[in-house]
C-alpha cells in the first residue's frame, strides 16, 4: 500500500469510526452469534496472494463487527467499564503510525520522557506523595505480579517461608500473581472481611503476628481499594499501620476505583494510600483511556530495579546512567507507546473534565440505587461509593430460600440481557448470587440508566408471573 493509498483508506476508515461511535447505541450489545459461527465464516487457510483492502474492510464490517460485544454501548453496565474516548482513539492511531518500540530511553526518548511527565501528572491528580514514581504497565494483573515479585525479593527470608495476605474479596489476579511469584498456595493467607466486604484489619494484624511467631516471614499485603464484586474499600490506613509495624510490603490494588481518587470529595476514602509501597489503577477502566493502560506507582525504585533490571550488552547505551529505561521497571522488554493516549486524554478533557465525567457516573449510580432501595422486593447488599450498585431481587414467595433466590436472580439477569440494549453482569457476594450494575461508560446518559432499571423491573415481574402461573 502506497502512502497515497493509505491516505485514501485511512479517510474511509475514519468515517467508519466516527459513524460507529455515533451509532453504537443502536447495535445489539451482545452479538447473536453462536459459538464457532465467526470461525466457520472465515477461511481455514491464509490467502496466498494479497487481497484488495476493500474486501478486507468489507469482511471486517460484515463478519467481525456483528460478532463483537460492544463495550462502548451506552447501555453497557457489565463488569467494570473498559473505556475509551475520541482523543484516546486518535492517539492510538498515532501510536500505531509511529510504530515505536519504547523499551529504553534511546529507543524512543520522547516516549520515555512523556511517560515520566504523565505519570507525574497522574500522581499529583491522585494526591500521592512525590516519593512515588510511576510506570505504565499493561494491566493491573501484571502490576500486582510486579509488586509481588518485588516484595518477594525485598523480604528477608527464604521463599518457602514467605507469606502474602489479601482479603477474601481480592481480585483473582492476586492469587494468580502469588502463584506465579512462587508463593506456595498455603502461603497466601485469606483475610476475612467485615459486613461491608472490606478487609478486617484487626484480623490481618493477628494473622501476621501469628505467622511471625510460627517462624514465617510476611512479605506482602495486597489491599484492595474498590473490590471487583462490590467496590468495597479496604481500610488502607489501618492496614498500612500493620505493614509498617511488621515491615511488610503494602501493595494497593485500585484497578477500577483509583480513578475516583482525583475527586476531592472521594479522596478521603483512599486515606492511608500514601503509606503504601506500591499502588495500581487502570485509566483503561474509568479514565477514558483505551485498553491497555495501567498506572503503577512504586516508592522504592531501587528495589523494583533489583528485581527487574537486566543489562545485556546489546541494550546498553552511554546514556544509561542519566536516563530511565522503563524496560527495567517491569516484566516485558518491548513496550508500546502508551503514554501518548493518556497525554491526549488528560489534555483534551483537563482534570476538571475528567472529574465531571466521574461525578456524572457516580450521580447516575446514586439515582439508580435510590430506585432499587425504594422498590419493594429489591435489596442493595453493599455500600456503593462509586459507579457500581449491587442488587438482588428477593420476592416474598422465596424468602429464606437461598438456592432458589440465586436461580431467580440468574433468571432475572438473563432476561434483562436478552434485551441486548442493556448489559449487566453478576457476582457472588456473601455467598449469594448478586446482580451488578456498573455505570461508567463514557456515552451513558440518564435515559440508559432508566432503561436498565425498567428492564430489571419488567424481568422481575415476568418471572413473578411465571411463578404464579400467569401467562
Ligand atoms: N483488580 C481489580 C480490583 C479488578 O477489579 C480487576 C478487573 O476488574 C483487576 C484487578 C484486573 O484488571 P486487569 O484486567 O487490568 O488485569
Amino acid at each position: 500500500m502506497t502512502p497515497e493509498e493509505f491516505r485514501r483508506q485511512a479517510h474511509a476508515l475514519a468515517d467508519w469510526m466516527a459513524d460507529y461511535l455515533r451509532d453504537v447505541g443502536s447495535l445489539p450489545i451482545v452479538p447473536r452469534s453462536e459459538p464457532g459461527q465467526v470461525r466457520r465464516a472465515l477461511p481455514a487457510r491464509p490467502p496466498e496472494a494479497g487481497e484488495p483492502f476493500e474486501r478486507i474492510t468489507a469482511d471486517f464490517r460484515e463478519l467481525i463487527v456483528p460478532g463483537m460485544t460492544h463495550w462502548n454501548h451506552p447501555g453497557w453496565f457489565g463488569y467494570f467499564p473498559a473505556n475509551h474516548s475520541p482523543p484516546s482513539i486518535l492517539a492510538e492511531m498515532l501510536t500505531a503510525t509511529l510504530g515505536a518500540q519504547c523499551m529504553s530511553w534511546q529507543t524512543s526518548p520522547a516516549a520515555t520522557e512523556l511517560e515520566q511527565v504523565v505519570m507525574d501528572w497522574l500522581r499529583g491528580m491522585l494526591g500521592l506523595p512525590d516519593t512515588f514514581s510511576g510506570v505504565i504497565q499493561d494491566t493491573a494483573s501484571t502490576a500486582t505480579l510486579v509488586a509481588l515479585l518485588t516484595a518477594r525479593d525485598a523480604a528477608s527470608g527464604p521463599l518457602e517461608r514467605l507469606t502474602v495476605y489479601a482479603s477474601a474479596e481480592a481480585h483473582s489476579s492476586v492469587a494468580k500473581g502469588a502463584r506465579l511469584a512462587g508463593f506456595g498456595p498455603e502461603r497466601l493467607r485469606t483475610v476475612p472481611v467485615d459486613g461491608t466486604f472490606a478487609m478486617d484489619a484487626a484480623a490481618l494484624a493477628a494473622m501476621v503476628a501469628e505467622d511471625m511467631a510460627a517462624g514465617l516471614v510476611p512479605a506482602c499485603v495486597v489491599a484492595t481499594a474498590g473490590t471487583t464484586s462490590s467496590t468495597a474499600m479496604d481500610p488502607l490506613r489501618e492496614i498500612a499501620e500493620v505493614c509498617r509495624r511488621y515491615a511488610v510490603w503494602l501493595h494497593v490494588d485500585a484497578a477500577y476505583a483509583g480513578s475516583a481518587a482525583i475527586l476531592p470529595e472521594r479522596r478521603a476514602l483512599f486515606d492511608g494510600v500514601e503509606l503504601a509501597d506500591s499502588f495500581v489503577f487502570n485509566p483503561h477502566k474509568w479514565l477514558l483511556t483505551n485498553f491497555d493502560c495501567s498506572a503503577y506507582f512504586v516508592r522504592d525504585v531501587p528495589a523494583l530495579l533489583r528485581t527487574f533490571a537486566t543489562s545485556p550488552s546489546y541494550l546498553r547505551t552511554t546514556n544509561d546512567p542519566d536516563v530511565v529505561n522503563y524496560r527495567d521497571w517491569g516484566i516485558q522488554l518491548g513496550r508500546r507507546f502508551r503514554a501518548l493516549k493518556l497525554w491526549f486524554v488528560i489534555r483534551s478533557y483537563g482534570v476538571e473534565g475528567l472529574r465531571a465525567m466521574l461525578r456524572r457516573h457516580i450521580a447516575m449510580a446514586e439515582t439508580f440505587r435510590g430506585w432499587v432501595e425504594s422498590e419493594p422486593g429489591f435489596v442493595v447488599p453493599a455500600p456503593s461509593p462509586f459507579g457500581l450498585v449491587c442488587l438482588r431481587h428477593e420476592p416474598v414467595e422465596l424468602a429464606g430460600d437461598a438456592p432458589r433466590l440465586d436461580d431467580w436472580n440468574r433468571g432475572v439477569l438473563e432476561r434483562v440481557n436478552a434485551s441486548r440494549d442493556v448489559f449487566l453482569t453478576h457476582t457472588t457476594l456473601g455467598g449469594r448470587y448478586t446482580i451488578r450494575m456498573a455505570v461508567g461508560q463514557w456515552q451513558t446518559g440518564p435515559e440508559d440508566v432508566e432503561r436498565a432499571w425498567r428492564r430489571i423491573v419488567e424481568a422481575a415481574a415476568i418471572e413473578r408471573n411465571k411463578l404464579h402461573g400467569v401467562p
